[in-house]
Order: structure tokens, then sequence, then C-alpha cells
């Protein structure tokens, strides 16, 4: 079986700038992080080896024991960071720059009176840290979710890590759905979202299936894997080599690799590895 490799694919330079300030941080047992630092189950048990404390993204509301606490790479509400540091806590922030972004375009559409409309996943740590600062929002999901909004004055931006096309369609469902209103469209997609997108639409035609690497969690492993899934061609997200089944690729001459923006280099070539052998 041939493997053909996305031509872009794994982490991120937000995920690698997290990381590394993780590897530099001294004294990991005095520091909490606030969250998944990445949406990577093998980096959160290296961090644990190293002795960070973590808290899971469901409990953060309780606060931190330790005197530091480190921020993800997905980012906080700066109401959660005066709250954090109102508790004289000290922030270690390894927010990406392109989820900064985000937030400086969502608060620039409510300060211009918006109603603020996100493309995303509710629930999602990004998602969330950007709804906590504004006056007036939703989060959309998928197109079928839009309606008629009562505002005339209405603000998009998008996850970082949503899917280009399906923000396309969240987009013009929303404009159709409200012709009268003034719509403003921030397009925050992250460069590295769109490349790993793209890259795995030119992969498409080349190969019987795909094989997507990256945490259950990660959003833009996900989207990943329902771009091939909405392309009808086989997909399989796994986490690790170990979750490969020889089964699936029965009568799949070619298949291809891409993997999520938080996988570990070295999980991506031991999937690579094994696919080979098989
Ligand atoms: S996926 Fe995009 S927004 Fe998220 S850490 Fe990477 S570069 Fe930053």
């Amino acid at each position: 079986m041939q493997v053909i490799l996305a031509e872009a694919l794994g982490f991120c330079f937000g995920v690698r700038e997290a990381l590394a300030l993780a590897e530099q941080t001294r004294d990991p047992g005095s520091v909490t992080i606030h969250g998944e630092l990445v949406h990577n189950e093998q980096v959160l048990e290296r961090l644990e080896a190293r002795g960070f404390h973590s808290v899971s993204e469901d409990a953060r509301q309780a606060l931190p024991v330790t005197p530091r606490v480190m921020i993800t790479a997905h980012g906080i509400s700066d109401r959660e960071r005066t709250r954090l540091e109102s508790a004289g806590l000290r922030l270690i922030d390894t927010t990406c720059p392109l989820v900064r972004r985000v937030h400086r375009e969502a608060q620039a559409l409510a300060d211009d009176g918006r109603h603020v409309l996100i493309i995303g996943r509710p629930g999602h740590v990004e998602v969330q840290g950007l709804i906590e600062d504004l006056p007036s929002v939703e989060v959309i999901d998928r197109p079928q979710a839009v309606r008629h909004y009562h505002e005339d004055r209405l603000g998009i931006i998008c996850q970082s890590t949503t899917s280009p096309q399906f923000a396309a369609e969240i987009h013009a469902a929303i404009r159709s759905a409200n012709p009268e209103a003034d719509i403003e469209f921030v397009d925050t997609i992250c460069q590295p979202t769109r490349d790993r997108q793209e890259a795995m639409r030119k992969l498409l035609p080349q190969v019987d299936g795909v094989v997507v690497v990256g945490g259950r969690n990660s959003n833009n492993t996900r989207a990943l894997a329902a771009l091939c899934a909405a392309a009808e061609k086989p997909v399989w997200h796994v986490q690790t080599a170990a979750d490969l089944d020889p089964a699936w690729f029965r009568g799949c001459q070619t298949v291809g690799l891409t993997a999520g923006t938080s996988t570990l280099d070295e999980t991506i070539d031991e999937v690579r590895a094994a696919l080979v052998r098989l």
C-alpha cells in the first residue's frame, strides 16, 4: 500500500511556541495548566510526567492551588484573566497570537455595536474565551442553526480552526436569512488550519482513503476528518499508531496521511511507518 503525506500537516507555530514555553518553565510543580495546553493526549501525558498540575477544561472555575497558572494556546477571556490575577496568581501565557487576533476582531465588532455571531463549536475553550467578554453573542455550529436575528447590525467571526468551506456555508446562510441586516464578516481562520485543509483537498483525488492523526478533542483534526467524509472518502481518525486496524485498508492501494496542528512529529512518523508496514 502506498502512503502519501499531505503537503501541510501536524504542528503549527502556535502549538510549537506553547510547548517551547512549557519546556522552558522551571519548577513545573508550581504551575497549573488551565485546561489542556494542546488537545493531544501524548503531549498532556508528557507535561504531567514533568510535574505540571492541570485541571480539566470543565473544572477551570476552581482556582488553581499553585502560585502560577499557564494559559493554554486557546486563550482565555479578559474576565477570566482578571479573575485569576485578582486571586494573586501569576500567569504564564501561551495564547496563540492568532487566537488573540480573533479576540481583537470580536471586540472591535462588539464596540461597533454589532451582535457577534461566532462560527465555531459551542463549548470549545477558544469559543468560551471569546463569548465571556462579549455583551451580545451567539455561536453557530451548522448552517441549519442560522435564523433571522432581531439585531440589524451583525458581526461574524470564526473560531480560528474552523474549516473555510464550512465557514463560507454558514456565512452565506446568515446573509440569506438576514437580507436587511448590516453584516460585517471578518475571516479569522488561522493560516495553518487553512494550509492543512488545502493540502487535504489536494490529497483527496490521489488516495482511496485518509488516516487523520490527532486528539479526539482537537477541532482542526476533526475538521480535517469532516472534509474527507464530505468528499465521501473513507477516513480513519486515530490518536496513535496503536489505533490502526489492518482490516480498514483491505482493497486500499493508496492511503493519504494527515495530522492536526497539535500532533507530535514522532506520532505522525510512527503512524506512517505502521501504514508502510501494512
Ligand atoms: S491552530 Fe492556529 S490558532 Fe491554533 S495554535 Fe495553531 S496557529 Fe494558533
